[in-house]
């Protein structure tokens, strides 16, 4: 039996997405999902800017956009009494505001689940050497200190297979298999309030077109749901939440009470509605202690359950493929040590442990745990939290610090304070290049990047071959005169960007013996 480098297991959007980076590194990787298709139900629909900037980096963005809804379409949050009634607030978000918008050459977009993965699968399929089967359920695996040992089943056929791989990602969601057989501890509350998605047709433009929104809430003593925006015209979702603290369970959700109760919200008692689906699940706040076991790696839903309060969940599992893949491939080609591997961990639980407490708080500040006699509206920082979008800052072996300090932020959730200092996001900047305008965002990636000032040559010439080098001030022009400012550099300075976009390093003046210090710096970063 031949060794495949990597498994993947399930294909909802991190499986899908961690498929399309690692072919991108010319890793070869098979993809095995339960279901004969992608999801049926839109369920994410918010995808965030700066994972937008990582579906650029990867060539997928602009048919993700052709797929979903323009930020015109849904810029706002609206909550009213019904739609048709008393509008109680409006607010626009403060991530749409134009100091965040900024700090991006991308802006987010919303585009349900259920458009997202066919433009995933089409991308993943489409790069060789990737393979993906669908209607292929994971069973079991075991692994030894070379390789690790899946079985699956072939569920048109019945007929089970083996195969083996050099890792496994999990990417199997928050009913995760591979999160039990691993024996990891979920850390955070489980289970804190139960909700149903319906989908439907209904033309509800009349009480929409005129203040498009991603979200309307509708808050009624006896009704608390929200309305979905999906192609803003004719598809929309309606979430109802909390049910037990209603009285109801999802089994009282015969089409015909959810008609009665979409009608009900709307305000229009004869609104002609279709129903498409309905989907019950139950929200937790929980985070593998351990994201990685051996040879198996937790990601997405698998390593973190978070409310869908704030729109983070697929977000943050896109995120940690992002981070997993290129660590993966820098082993599988035997440039990096296992320890790299160890980084994941590292990196990405403590960010996922942060990001799903905001998620908790922001569904905790709308009541969503309890039952509530009149509207309650989430807390100021619900959907303007720029600080977590762009503000992981990583700490661990792959990152060498620079002796700097963290920028002091009164309010890291909602305010991302750009900085180049090793672990965080390499900050956008616009430069031009050839006299085409480019951010510095757009250079990174899909391996390390060397960024020097006009007088650091010698960086470059060290780091030649291991790097994609540019000098900002050769082939790159800083017309606005802002870049060695954003990233805290003299005009002999160097920064290392790591292929997620990450700093892993920054000499923030030149010194005399580049070249040894360029060997100590790939060394450390790539734990050899
Ligand atoms: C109402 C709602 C709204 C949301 N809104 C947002 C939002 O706006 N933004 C956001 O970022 N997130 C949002 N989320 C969360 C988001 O949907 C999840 O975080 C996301 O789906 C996680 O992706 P995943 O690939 O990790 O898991 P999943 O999407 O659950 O995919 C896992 C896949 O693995 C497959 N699988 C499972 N077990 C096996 C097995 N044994 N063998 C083979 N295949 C298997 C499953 O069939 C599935 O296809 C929302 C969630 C809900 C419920």
């Amino acid at each position: 039996m031949s060794t495949l480098p990597v498994l993947i297991v399930g294909g909802g959007p991190v499986g899908l997405s961690a498929s399309i980076f690692l072919s991108a590194f010319g890793i070869r990787s098979l993809l095995v999902e339960r279901h004969p298709g992608t999801s049926i139900v839109p369920k994410a629909r918010g995808i965030n800017a700066r994972t937008m900037e990582i579906y650029r980096q990867f060539g997928v963005e602009a048919a993700i956009r052709s797929a979903g809804l323009p930020p015109e379409k849904s810029g706002l949050i609206v909550w009213t009494e019904s739609l048709a009634g008393r509008e109680i607030e409006r607010r626009v978000p403060g991530r749409a505001s134009p100091r965040n918008q900024g700090m991006s050459p991308v802006a987010n977009c919303l585009c349900a689940q259920d458009d997202l993965e066919p433009v995933l699968r089409r991308f993943a399929e489409a790069q060789a050497p990737a393979e993906l089967r669908f209607d292929t359920e994971f069973l079991s695996v075991t692994q030894d200190a070379d390789g690790v040992d899946a079985v699956l089943l072939d569920r048109r056929t019945g007929v089970e297979s083996s195969v083996r791989a050099q890792y496994v990602i999990a990417a199997d969601g928050n009913q995760s298999r591979i999160r039990r057989l691993v024996g990891a501890r979920m850390i955070g509350p489980e289970k804190i309030y139960d909700s149903v998605n319906m989908v439907f047709n209904a033309d509800l433009r009349p009480w929409t077109a005129h203040r498009p929104s991603a979200l309307y809430f509708v808050e009624q003593p006896d009704l608390r749901g929200t309305f979905l925006t999906i192609n803003a015209h004719d598809r929309w979702g309606f979430l109802i939440h909390s049910l037990s603290q209603y009285g109801y369970t999802p089994a009282d959700f015969t089409d015909e009470r959810c008609i009665a109760m979409i009608r009900q919200a709307v305000g229009v008692p004869d609104l002609p509605v279709r129903m498409l689906g309905l989907s019950a699940w139950e929200a937790s706040a929980f985070v593998a202690d351990q994201y990685r076991h051996g040879r198996i790696f937790l990601t997405g839903d698998a390593a973190h359950e978070m409310p869908p309060t704030g729109g983070f969940g697929m977000n943050t599992g896109v995120q940690d493929v992002h981070n997993l893949s290129w660590k993966l491939a820098a082993v599988l080609r035997g440039e990096a040590g296992d320890s790299l591997l160890d980084t994941y961990h590292a990196e990405r639980q403590p960010w996922g442990t942060v990001t799903t407490k905001v998620a908790l708080d922001n569904c905790l500040s709308m009541g969503r745990t309890e039952r509530q006699a009149g509207a309650k509206l989430p807390r100021a920082e619900f959907l303007s939290e720029q600080g977590l979008i762009f503000g992981a800052s990583y700490d661990s072996a792959a990152v060498i610090p620079d002796g700097t300090m963290p920028e002091a932020n009164d309010s890291p959730i909602t305010q991302y304070i750009p900085s180049a200092r090793p672990g965080a996001r390499a900050p956008h900047v616009w430069l031009w290049r050839d006299g085409e305008r480019i951010s510095t965002v757009d250079l990174f990636g899909p391996w390390f990047t060397l960024l020097t000032g006009p007088e650091g040559a010698g960086w470059r010439e060290a780091f030649a071959g291991r790097a994609v080098a540019y000098t900002v001030g050769r082939e790159l022009e800083d017309r606005d005169g802002l870049w060695l400012a954003a990233y805290g550099l003299a005009a002999d300075g160097a920064v290392l960007v790591r292929p997620d976009g990450q700093v892993g390093w920054r000499a923030r003046s030149g010194i005399g013996d580049a070249a040894g210090v360029f060997d100590g710096v790939f060394e450390s970063v790539m734990g050899l």
